[in-house]
């Protein structure tokens, strides 16, 4: 159901509060503890849709510990979000939803311009993860920040041919080969 203009109001600080807060979180991780991500995006959407099938939330531990607050945020998910509880992980303090703007025919967002600042996020949240994984039919590719410097350093080796180079980088997985299926 597209929003109203009610919850386009309500959603605009909310999204500004988790955009502060989320950059916050990152620069503190860089210029404080000097915690570089261990990998990197590259690439862009094919609007596969994947992402909005199942929106998850992962939880901090206030709101795991009080099912008071938790039904207040599940609540507003609920209806200024348009996210409905289907799964609540507590092991991994994850909630589970699916969202009634999503178009499972045509893949799209109802209320695009007015979306959550975790759906715009997306996929960079991942990179915050323990283990980052991407759909497998997402468009865009994790890339390990170690694996780019080799592949940078192995560019730069002049005594190396060209398809010498390719053919290590290959060999070290830090690009695909020319035999890998494409998508
Ligand atoms: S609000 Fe829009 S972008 Fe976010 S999960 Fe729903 S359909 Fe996807
Ligand atoms: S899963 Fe990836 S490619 Fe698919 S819609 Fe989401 S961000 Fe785009």
């Amino acid at each position: 159901m597209r929003d109203n203009w009610i919850r386009r109001l309500l959603k605009t600080p909310a999204r500004w509060l988790y955009t502060l807060q989320l950059s916050t979180h990152r620069l503190f991780q860089q210029k404080v503890l000097r915690t570089a991500p261990v990998y990197s995006l590259t690439g862009s959407c094919n609007g596969c849709g994947k992402c909005c099938e199942e929106p998850s939330i992962a939880i901090g531990g206030l709101l795991h510990v009080s099912s008071t607050l938790r039904f207040f945020f599940v609540l507003w998910q609920r209806h200024i979000n348009g996210f409905h509880l289907t799964h609540y992980d507590t092991k991994h303090k994850v909630l589970s939803f699916t969202c009634t703007h999503y178009n499972t025919l045509t893949k799209a967002c109802d209320s695009y311009h007015s979306r959550p600042a975790m759906c715009r996020d997306y996929p960079t949240i991942v990179l915050d993860t323990d283990a980052p994984n991407l759909f497998p039919e997402c468009s865009y590719t994790l890339t390990l920040n170690s694996a780019k410097t080799l592949a940078a350093l192995i560019d730069e080796d002049t005594t190396l041919t060209p398809e010498q180079r390719q053919k290590l980088k290959q060999n070290l997985s830090l690009e695909p080969s020319d035999t890998s299926p494409s998508k």
